[in-house]
C-alpha cells in the first residue's frame, strides 16, 4: 500500500502500516470481520485508521476514471 502521508501532529512523513481485523455487525446483525489499515507516524505515534474495503473500492474508481485514448486522432 502506498499513500501520501504527512503527520498532522508533527509534520513527519515517515510512517509504517499495520493491518488489523475488527469484528463488526453487518446489516443482518451477524458478526462480520472488517479489515483496517493503521498508518502510524514513526515519529510521534499518531495513528490513522483506513477501511481496507473502502480503500480498495476507491482504487478501482480511480482506475475507472482515468482517461482512455481510443485512437480517434
Ligand atoms: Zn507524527
Amino acid at each position: 500500500m502506498k499513500l501520501d502521508f504527512k503527520c498532522i501532529k508533527c509534520g513527519n512523513n515517515n510512517y509504517f502500516v499495520e493491518t488489523i481485523v475488527l469484528p463488526k455487525k453487518n446489516s443482518k446483525l451477524k458478526l462480520d470481520i472488517g479489515t483496517y489499515y493503521l498508518k502510524i507516524c514513526s515519529n510521534c505515534g499518531y495513528t490513522e485508521i483506513y477501511s481496507a474495503k473502502i480503500l480498495s473500492n476507491s482504487k478501482e474508481k480511480i482506475l475507472n476514471v482515468e482517461p482512455q485514448k481510443t485512437g480517434n486522432s
